[in-house]
């Protein structure tokens, strides 16, 4: 029974999903001839198809291993190539012509590379067998085939036909075995020939006395013997039974091949080879079990080491992370509260209060009699109702909706950019497409909520004396920000330029303009006065050279009013005057604090009903879902893999696993020997 091979092909394959450890590796039988000695004619014989390159321009370039899977209890016949995961291949002409595709991606050049191809054959006809066929050996050196190439061809089958493989030696009977190419190279590495099977093919071409003669020569005496074929398959278009049953015909024809006790044909091969390979995987079942062994103290070294034997799934880390995630996002959501909002909602508006009494006031040349000289005048309380309704029509529904879908967008890309999301592009584009569809369908209902909760503010803004005396305050702090922030500017621009430099630049930005304006006001007069004064010294510091400089000074001048006009605007906004809100129309930008304050309160309160509180208790399950419950296995290992450190963890981890059970089977088999 020949089980041991079986098993041990299964153990081969598991191992390769973790190592390719040289130690391990299993008795394969490597096949190797002349060309055109009928080496692929034989390996044809034994799968039962036809299925490897045809050609005579080198077709064979890349070793083949091939794999056969004798599978008793299924009618399915299909061939496997792991490396390129097209799954099953039932057409053999797909695999000959794949075979052929890979093989000639070896260019003419290099011809012959080292490089395996892995094909597998799952059959009820095959027997379980680990094969290599290999480039045949050249004889003839013509022009497409240089020396070197000869010398290409043996070292690669040298690598191959090491212990503890078996040598399958391909020799055609009428060619004297003396020139025999492969039984030389074989003869190298397996003096006394223990390791060798001996091929003779086109037993056909030969007398039958002189074929006995090959088979049983004490020449070049092989311990696991020669056998004899007669295997014509390329081309002759018959199937593999047809074949089988003409060499019969050939031999039974034959008498001295009956009466002499010689083995030929191709079942005899084939149940040979099984045997062969049973006896030499039972001869290295102990070396194997040993390298397992270490290779399996190893990795349990490694796991204990590294990881302190602590165990995890892809699973668990995908939860893990997601965990962290949602509590990043807890924290975020606990301290982003309603005054959070309402502070970025404020600044939104008090900006935009800056800019209206910027364009409504401060440019304006009366606002010097505010507070004081305005109660009369009938100017004020319009220029007061316009730049409320400016502030209220303003879009505030849309702008501050936006202005908090902004910073939600902010923060989870901030709680996706530390460990362990920084591994996961793909998990964080997730999320920030989620968070954004999220948002999305929750912006215009809440846009809308705004827009029609602020209205009333659109007609009329009541307000209490509290509320002034906020509004006030408010006012105050906001424009000595400004002030400070205009101070700072200035500050800066002194420290850079340097103080006198400054002052004389702008004594001359001043008097330029001064001048220009003269010039414009006289230009009706026929002749023009001349250009730009000359300067009185030639200094290429000399703001007339300078274009910065002018631009700075420039900058400085402006500066310096907004000081002026800001300090003024604070003396006003905090006088008596401006201390109660009968005088409203005087004290804009009180009033308009007032106001910005009213609508960034209903604003949050309805942003928050629409938006947030959905948001908040939807996102974490959003996380739930998008970044696991609806992957695949596959997916979530992937996922797992993305990260580096977790990554080598599961591959330290599976690799200790698949020792584990691969020294199991290896043990089993030992008992029972
Ligand atoms: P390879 O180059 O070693 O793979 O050799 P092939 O298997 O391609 O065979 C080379 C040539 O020998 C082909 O034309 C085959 O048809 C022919 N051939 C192979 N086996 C036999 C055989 O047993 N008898 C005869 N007469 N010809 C054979």
């Amino acid at each position: 029974l020949m089980v041991l091979t079986k098993k041990l092909i299964e153990v081969r394959n598991l191992l390769k999903t973790v190592d390719n450890n040289a130690k391990m590796t299993l008795p394969s039988i490597v096949v190797i001839g002349s060309q055109s000695s009928g080496k692929s004619s034989v390996l044809e014989a034994i799968v039962g198809h036809e299925f490897l390159p045809k050609g005579t321009n080198m077709v064979t370039r890349r070793p083949i291993e091939l794999t056969l899977i004798h599978t008793p209890n299924s009618a399915e016949e299909y061939a496997e190539f792991p490396q390129l995961g097209l799954g099953k291949v039932r057409d053999f002409t797909q695999v000959q012509k794949t075979l052929t595709d890979l093989n000639m991606a070896v260019s003419d050049a290099e011809c012959v590379s080292n490089n395996p191809i892995e094909l597998r054959v799952y059959s009820a006809n095959v027997p379980d067998l680990t094969l290599v066929d290999l480039p045949g050996y050249i004889q003839i050196h013509n022009r497409n085939q240089p020396a070197i190439l000869k010398e290409k061809i043996a070292d690669l089958c040298e690598s191959y036909i090491r212990e503890p493989n078996i040598i399958l030696a391909v020799c055609a009977a009428d060619v004297d075995l003396a020139n025999s190419e492969a039984l030389r190279a074989s003869r190298k590495v397996d003096p006394r020939g223990q390791r060798t099977i001996g091929v003779v093919t086109k037993m056909d071409l030969v007398e039958q006395d002189t074929g006995v003669g090959i088979l049983t020569n004490k020449d070049y005496p092989l311990q696991l013997g020669y056998v004899g074929v007669v295997c014509k398959s390329s081309g002759s278009g018959m199937n593999s039974q047809a074949l089988i049953r003409s060499e019969d015909a050939f031999f039974n024809s034959q008498p001295s091949y009956r009466s002499k006790k010689v083995m030929v044909g191709t079942a005899t091969l084939r149940r040979r080879l099984m045997q062969v390979l049973e006896d030499h995987m039972g001869r290295s079942l102990h070396s194997i079990s040993d390298a397992v062994q270490s290779e399996l103290d190893e990795a349990r070294y490694q796991f204990k080491v590294h990881y302190n034997d602590r165990k995890i799934s892809a699973e668990s880390y995908a939860l893990e992370s997601i965990d962290a995630l949602k509590q990043r996002f807890k924290e975020f959501a606990k301290q982003f509260g309603k005054p959070q909002v309402r502070e970025e909602v404020r600044t939104m508006l008090e900006q935009r209060l800056l800019d209206i009494c910027s364009d409504m006031y401060w440019s304006d040349p009366r606002i010097g009699n505010l507070p004081r000289l305005c109660l009369v005048d009938p100017y004020w309380p319009t220029r007061l109702d316009m730049s409320s309704g400016a502030l209220t029509k303003s879009g505030v529904g849309r702008a501050s909706v936006q202005l908090v879908v902004d910073v939600l967008m902010r923060n989870m890309e901030r709680l996706t950019s530390t460990e362990p999301w920084v591994h996961h592009s793909e998990g964080r584009r997730k999320v920030m497409e989620f968070t954004n569809d999220l948002l999305r369908t929750k912006f215009h209902t809440a846009v809308d909520q705004v827009e029609n909760t602020i209205k009333p503010y659109k007609f009329e803004v009541e307000c209490s004396e509290l509320e002034w005396q906020e509004g006030q305050k408010r006012a105050v702090a906001l424009l000595e920000k400004q002030m400070a922030d205009a101070t700072r500017g200035l500050q800066g621009i002194k420290s850079t330029v340097g103080r006198r430099k400054l002052r004389n630049a702008i004594k001359y930005v001043q008097k330029a303009d001064k001048d220009a304006e003269l010039r414009k006001q006289s230009s009706s007069d026929a002749k023009p006065l001349d250009e730009a004064p000359p300067p009185e010294s030639l200094d290429s510091d000399h703001p007339a050279y300078n274009v910065k400089l002018m631009e700075r000074a420039r900058e400085a001048l402006n500066l310096q009013s907004r000081v002026a006009l800001l300090q003024h605007r604070i003396s006003a906004v905090r006088s008596r005057q401006c201390s109660t809100s009968d005088n409203k129309a005087c004290c804009p930008e009180v009033f308009l604090s007032v106001v910005a304050d009213k609508l960034t309160y209903t604003a949050v309160m309805f942003i928050w009903v629409e938006l947030l509180n959905e948001f908040f208790f939807q996102l974490p399950r959003e996380i739930d879902n998008r970044l696991y419950y609806d992957l695949t296995r596959n997916e979530i290992m992937e996922f797992a893999k993305q990260n580096p450190i977790v990554a080598k963890h599961l591959e330290v981890q599976e690799k200790k696993f698949t020792l584990e059970v691969v020294m199991e089977k290896l043990r089993e088999l030992q008992k029972k020997r």
